[in-house]
């Protein structure tokens, strides 16, 4: 039996509300072996975006692209295996456009991600063009959101404005933590009265300054459905980490997870490049949201070339829209990715149903998807 975990609070609701258990609830726990993964209690007065009602929690998985680029192969076995683990569970997608940081706004980028997406077979439910209760879907229309998340952090004084640039950050660790030159030593922490005090600072720079979430000296442990477990101390790894360089606090950690939050995400699937910032993340859910059930994390084998380097849309890595170009079908797009996921033979043609039958997550731990001189003969791009 799964274990059975009962949220009393859905997230968003005052203290001291209390909530009351509804009669499917009781009816549930008394059936002996019945599995229940998640369980939100519906309380009275609620918001519809904050009660989820008397019922197993939804999974909720989402794609969550960059649109700094077309997509390359890397990203498309991301998605791929998100929508596997969605659809084997029969859950939900979501499609959030991370159009927030570095020139990711270009609507022709994020129209050609789309479409590729959906040349492999991978829509979703909910989202950027298919609407839904938590848009807008695109992270550039939602800084009130960031803002308001921000203030709560701020409430708590959990941040502080930091002028250090990135090099500094690095460089004021680099004593103290001999072998360990990234970590930050908290110097900006109680300096600046506010924001604007700290942006003065760093006038005629060209630079803003970061908000820095304060680390609390413990570990966080979570268990990632690929990676196992995970035990680190981020007051030990890093210091107190940038949350967004942005007065209003824009930016990829914080962004992530107030939207994940509001989206009732019960997933994340992404890049094993990724793992490092997910006790950030998780400092961060429990910081916004102390009641909301933190997804599941899954990180993945990175993609890599030939080189051993990870694939990436500056490098000029092989793209989706072009292999479509060149009359690469769909099904052996499908079939490489399968076959790096450990669930296909090599060469093998596969659509999308036939890859859902095969899909095992667990097969896929361990492995190396490299885009050798083999693949690339296979995707006639040698
Ligand atoms: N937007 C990020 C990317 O395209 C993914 C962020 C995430 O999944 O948390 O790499």
């Amino acid at each position: 039996m799964e274990d059975c975990r009962i949220v009393m609070k859905p997230h968003g609701f005052p203290s001291g509300r209390g909530a009351r258990v509804g009669p499917d609830f009781s009816l549930k726990s008394q059936i002996p072996g019945l599995k229940i993964r998640e369980f939100m209690v519906y309380v009275p007065g609620g918001s519809d975006k904050s009660a989820i009602m008397n019922k197993e929690r939804e999974i909720r998985g989402r794609f969550a692209p960059s649109p700094t680029g077309p997509l390359h192969l890397g990203n498309a076995m991301t998605f791929l295996v998100a929508w596997l683990s969605v659809r084997s569970r029969g859950g939900r997608i979501v499609m959030r456009i991370e159009d927030i940081e570095g020139h990711g706004r270009d609507p022709a980028v994020i129209e050609g991600n789309c479409r590729d997406l959906l040349r492999l077979g991978l829509e979703w439910d909910e989202g950027y063009r298919a609407g839904g209760p938590h848009g807008p879907y695109r992270q550039s229309e939602r800084a009130e959101l960031y803002r308001r998340a921000l203030d709560r952090l701020l409430e708590q004084e959990l941040v502080y404005p930091c002028v250090c640039s990135r090099r500094d950050a690095r460089q004021a660790g680099a004593a103290p933590h001999a072998g360990d030159c990234r970590m930050y030593d908290g110097r900006c922490r109680g300096r600046f009265a506010d924001y604007a005090e700290a942006a003065r600072a760093l006038a005629g720079s060209g630079r803003l300054p970061a908000w820095r979430f304060r680390v609390p000296d413990r570990e966080v442990v979570f268990r990632d459905r690929l990676c196992g477990g995970q035990r680190v101390n981020p007051a030990l790894t890093y210091g107190d980490f940038p949350i967004a360089r942005h007065p209003d606090g824009i930016g990829y950690q914080l962004a992530v997870v107030t939207d994940d939050i509001d989206m009732r995400i019960t997933e994340v699937v992404r890049g094993g490049d990724l793992l490092e910032c997910t006790p950030w993340q998780i400092l961060l859910y429990r910081a916004l949201a102390p009641e909301f059930p933190l997804p599941e994390f899954c990180h993945l084998p990175v993609v890599t070339g030939a080189d051993g380097k990870r694939l990436a849309k500056r490098t000029g890595s092989l793209t989706l829209e072009s292999l479509f170009e060149r009359g690469v079908r769909p099904g052996t797009v499908l079939g490489l990715l399968a076959f790096w996921g450990g669930w296909a033979e090599f060469g093998e043609e596969l659509t999308l149903p036939e890859l859902l039958d095969r899909f095992d997550l667990s097969a896929l731990r361990g492995r190396k998807p490299c885009l050798d001189g083999a693949a690339l003969r296979l995707l006639g791009a040698e």
